[in-house]
């Protein structure tokens, strides 16, 4: 196979804006974006109180947030180098979050933390919150906590475009398949999977450069992430068979927040409307249709 990830930071601009519409918060309602997507548009809430947060308290007290991301995930968590821009869904996702806690988006501070580092991140305090297609999990919650969830998918497969030999999950006997270090797909494989072989990186995009240079058969975790490399320009990849797990994205927070919690739940019980929007301008672009999942505000 061709080309490494290189060429996405080249190529991606153009997509991640098709994918993604535009990700700025601040832009007038009902504006349009060079790629003809429309950019919804967050008001930043006045005079927000949430008693008993004391996430919150440092937030306002410091007048910015800290959300740990992805940024090398096209259409849901991505960062163009030479802009600066950042693009996708969990991306409006927190921005959205950040404005209804009264910061508007050029005083959030975005920190690219890899699969395996968010508990961490979130336990030591060095950020706020996380958005970064970040499964719930019970074994998760035993750290930290989750808002949502906010968004559904399931495990899949990318492979080269012309592989034939690999069209679901019951071809991965003999196989080697890339996936991230801390992330609930590559525990699947390596709990479920006895006779396929894992190869473990810390970002996606390095699993992406492993199957371009044909030292992996597929990449495996969630479809969304998958079908944004997979959508890029020229990518040379695709993705095959149905997604064999469920994967529901909680917005992670400091355990034992649940001011902090159940006000994030609030804004996604809020008729759909923002979060459709979001979906529209981001993963929808390309034409899918999910809803939005029903919250559980535990
Ligand atoms: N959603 C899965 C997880 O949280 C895979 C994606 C990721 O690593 O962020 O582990």
């Amino acid at each position: 196979m061709r080309k490494r990830l290189m060429f996405i930071t080249a190529g991606v601009a153009a997509a991640a804006i098709a994918l993604a519409g535009c990700a700025s918060g601040d832009a007038e309602p009902g504006s349009t974006d060079a790629a003809g997507g429309s950019t919804p548009a967050f008001e930043v809430a006045k005079d927000v109180t949430i008693e008993g947060s004391p996430t919150f308290d440092k937030i306002s007290s410091a007048g910015k947030v800290r959300i740990g991301v992805k940024e090398d995930q096209p259409g849901l968590g991505y960062l163009d180098a030479a802009t600066g821009e950042r693009t996708g869904f969990d991306i409006q996702i927190a921005t959205w979050i950040a404005a209804s806690l009264g910061v508007p988006a050029d005083k959030i501070d975005f920190t690219a933390i890899p699969s395996a580092n968010r508990e961490s991140a979130l336990v030591n305090g060095d950020i706020d919150l996380y958005v970064g297609t970040y499964s719930i999990t019970d074994k998760r919650k035993t750290q930290i906590d989750f808002a949502g969830p906010y968004f559904e998918t399931g495990q899949g497969l990318l492979v080269a475009k012309d592989n034939t030999d690999i069209a679901s999950e019951a071809d991965l006997a003999g196989k080697t398949v890339c996936s991230v270090t801390g992330s609930t797909p590559l525990q699947n494989i390596n709990d479920n999977f006895p006779d396929t072989k894992t190869v473990p990186f810390d970002t996606y995009s390095q699993c992406v450069d492993a199957l371009h240079d044909n030292k992996v058969d597929a990449v495996t975790t969630d479809q969304a992430i998958l079908l944004g490399y997979a959508s890029l320009p020229d990518s040379g990849l695709k993705v095959v068979g149905k997604p064999f797990t469920t994967e529901l994205y909680g917005v992670g927070l400091p355990k034992g927040d649940d001011a902090l919690r159940h006000f994030v739940n609030q804004m996604f019980t809020d008729g759909g409307a923002t979060w459709t929007k979001i979906y529209d301008a981001t993963l929808g672009a390309s034409g899918t249709k999910v809803g939005q999942p029903k919250v559980d505000d535990y």
